[in-house]
C-alpha cells in the first residue's frame, strides 16, 4: 500500500518535472540550442550548469541526426524564413571558452553540424558573472580558459562556425544607459568584424537581459537578429527577429530531458 503510494508520488513528480504529457510545438518551428562550454562537471563548482559533458554533446548530436534533424547557423534559418525544412535546428554558443574548438568542433565534424559562437571581444580576465550578481566572484568563469583570436580563426575556417557578438564585455545591460549600449553594440560588431574579417549580422544579449527598446538599439547597430535566453520556440511566421527565444541545454540535464526540450522548448516545469 505504501509502496504504492510512494509509486504514484514518484509518477506524479516525474510528470510534473517533464511535462511529457504536452504535445510536441510543431515540427516546422526551428530549435535554436544554447550552450556555454562543452566540459565535464567540475567539483564543487557553481556553473556546472553551463559545462555539458563532451560525452553528453556527442548524444545529443548522434540522437538529433538520427532523428532527421537538420542543422543550420542562425543567420541561415533568419534566411530560410519560412522555407526552413522541418526538423531544423541551430546550435550557439555564447561567450567563447576554448573547449568550443577542443571539445565541440571534432563533434560538429563527426556529425556534419554547424554553430554560431557569440564571442565577447574582450574575454580574457574578466568575470562577468559578478557583474550578475555580486556574490557570484571566486573567478570561476575569470579562470575558465577563452579562445585566443587565432583559436576562433580555426573555427571559422572549419566551416562549422558562424560568428555573432556577445558585446565587448559581457556588459551588464541592465546598468548601462541606451548610450552605452548602443556603443557595447556597435564597438564589438566593427571590432569583431575588422579582426576577423567576417560579417556580424547576430547578436545574444549578455546574462539575457533584454528590454523591447534594445531590440531597436540592436537594429539600429545593424544586426539582423538577437538573441534571448527566453526559453521557448518561436514560429517564423510570429518570430521577432530582435528577441529569439532559445532552447536552454544545461550540463545537468539527462537526454531525456533533452529530448522533451527539443519537443517542447523546455524541460517541463
Ligand atoms: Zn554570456
Amino acid at each position: 500500500m505504501e509502496l504504492t503510494a510512494l509509486a504514484l508520488l514518484a509518477g506524479a513528480w516525474f510528470s510534473v518535472r517533464y511535462a511529457w504529457w504536452r504535445p510536441p510545438v510543431d515540427y516546422r518551428f526551428p530549435r535554436i540550442l544554447m550552450y556555454h562550454m562543452i566540459a565535464p562537471p567540475r567539483r564543487g563548482a557553481r556553473f556546472n550548469g553551463l559545462r555539458v559533458r563532451p560525452s553528453a554533446f556527442e548524444r545529443q548530436l548522434c540522437w538529433l541526426r538520427q532523428q532527421g534533424w537538420q542543422s543550420f547557423t542562425v543567420s541561415e534559418l533568419l534566411d530560410a524564413g519560412q522555407q526552413v525544412p522541418e526538423k531544423a535546428f541551430a546550435i550557439t554558443f555564447d561567450d567563447g571558452y576554448e573547449d568550443n574548438l577542443t571539445a565541440a568542433l571534432p563533434l560538429l565534424r563527426k556529425y556534419g553540424c554547424k554553430a554560431t559562437l557569440y564571442l565577447v571581444v574582450d574575454r580574457f580576465d574578466r568575470d562577468w558573472s559578478v557583474q550578475r550578481k555580486a556574490h557570484h566572484g571566486g573567478g570561476e568563469l575569470r579562470r575558465e580558459p577563452k579562445l585566443s583570436d587565432a583559436q576562433v580563426r580555426e573555427l571559422l575556417e572549419s566551416g562549422h562556425f558562424e560568428l555573432g557578438s556577445h558585446t565587448m564585455t559581457h556588459a551588464n545591460f541592465a546598468h548601462l544607459g541606451n548610450t552605452a549600449v548602443a556603443r557595447e553594440l556597435q564597438d564589438s560588431k566593427r571590432e569583431l568584424e575588422q579582426r576577423f574579417d567576417v560579417a556580424i549580422d547576430s547578436f545574444a544579449y549578455p546574462f539575457g537581459i533584454y528590454r523591447p527598446e534594445l531590440g531597436e538599439l540592436v537594429q539600429q547597430a545593424g544586426y539582423r537578429s538577437a538573441l534571448t535566453t527566453r526559453e521557448g520556440i518561436d514560429p517564423p511566421a510570429q518570430r521577432k527577429p530582435m528577441e529569439l527565444r532559445r532552447i536552454k541545454v544545461s550540463g545537468r540535464d539527462s537526454l531525456f530531458a533533452f529530448k522533451l526540450r527539443m519537443r517542447g522548448g523546455r524541460r517541463g516545469w
